[in-house]
């Protein structure tokens, strides 16, 4: 069993039903995903940067590098160089520009909790986002990707596998395709539910990933029947 999925109550009731649909038919394919591996908030913010534009395997290497020498908190993070920084996180690639990341998020920290997580709980959500989203090398997924599964905050992680699967079913946000409209799409029809949206777009990370590649492997998809796409083909 899993939490069930709650929708606020709307006049056009198309997109609640098959955002609940693609929920419900990917939860039965592929369980819990038990997101986000990582064993403190800190290190899932470190992950969040890390895992830009690679795989999560090439980024939990570095996470496992900055572990063994000590260096998997913002303290010594902090005091690190940057250039060593660079070097324990050369498996994530891009490791400079990344180097520059974390210690633009570890000044953040510093700046605006002084490393102390808990104090983050004082201001609401849209503040700590905006704030993010300031700090180099945050964009919208990585803030909204710390705001959930570090902070657990309820906000909707919207990425290319979201983006990708939601216009082949034919799920189009009002406004057209884009990472805000999105975001809207789902949060103006799910109750702001931490769990929930944390299972969501893992699941439709694993989908993306399993089925809903760039060559979609559409003959193994729990979703086919609902998907513009797929029909539009058979
Ligand atoms: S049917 Fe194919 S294109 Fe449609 S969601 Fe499934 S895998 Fe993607």
């Amino acid at each position: 069993m899993h939490a069930g999925i709650i929708f606020k109550p709307t006049k056009d009731n198309f997109a609640p039903n098959k955002l609940e649909y693609i929920y419900n038919k990917l939860f039965e394919r592929y369980s819990h995903q038990h997101w986000w591996p990582g064993e403190t908030p800190f290190e899932v913010m470190v992950g969040a940067v890390l895992t830009q534009s690679t795989s999560w395997e090439s980024a939990a290497r570095a996470i496992e590098n900055l572990r063994e020498t000590g260096n998997l908190n913002p303290h010594s993070l902090q005091r690190l160089p940057e250039k060593d920084l660079a070097a324990l996180i050369k498996p994530s690639g891009y490791y400079n520009d990344k180097a520059r990341k974390l210690k633009s998020l570890v000044e953040w920290l510093r700046v605006s909790c002084n490393y102390n997580l808990s104090l983050l709980n004082d201001f609401n959500t849209a503040d700590i986002r905006q704030s993010l989203l300031s700090v180099h090398g945050i964009g919208p997924e990585t803030a909204d990707s710390i705001l959930l599964y570090a902070l657990k905050r309820p906000v909707f992680v919207i990425d290319a596998y979201t983006c990708r699967i939601l216009s082949r079913i034919g799920v189009v946000p009002e406004g057209g395709i884009s990472y805000d409209n999105y975001q809207r799409l789902f949060t103006t029809n799910l109750e702001p539910d931490t769990a929930i949206y944390n299972e969501y777009h893992a699941l439709l990370v694993k989908h993306g990933k399993t089925s809903c590649k760039k060559q979609p492997l559409c003959n193994f998809c729990c979703i086919a029947s609902i998907c513009i796409s797929y029909n539009s083909r058979i």
